[in-house]
């Protein structure tokens, strides 16, 4: 390596906005992320709105909670589920009659 053109490598602690750090090598000691693989619903599976601007909010407040907004719980989400899987039965058994029909 040449001289004096290279930063230094510091041993750094990368933070994440759900509060939790970790540590690692880099020319910069101190960083913060929004996200991790800690609290990203990619990693835990939950519901979650990636919102650290206040975006969602502010669309709730304008427009008031709407479908596509509103976060379900997990009794309301098996509803929807158990709604869906009937109406797909449903429309099976309708082909099916109109089928022999024929
Ligand atoms: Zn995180």
């Amino acid at each position: 390596m040449k001289d004096k053109i290279h930063p230094k490598y510091v041993e750094g602690t990368i933070r994440c906005a759900c509060g939790f750090t970790y540590k690692t090598y880099s020319t910069r000691e101190k960083m913060r992320v929004d996200i991790c693989s800690q609290c990203h619903p990619f990693y835990t599976g939950k519901t979650k709105m990636i919102d650290s601007a206040g975006q969602v909010e502010r669309y709730r407040r304008r427009f008031g909670e709407t479908k596509a907004t509103k976060i379900l719980t997990a009794s309301e989400k098996e509803k929807l589920e158990a709604e869906k899987a009937a109406k797909k039965a449903e429309a099976k058994k309708a082909k099916r009659t109109r089928a022999a029909k024929k």
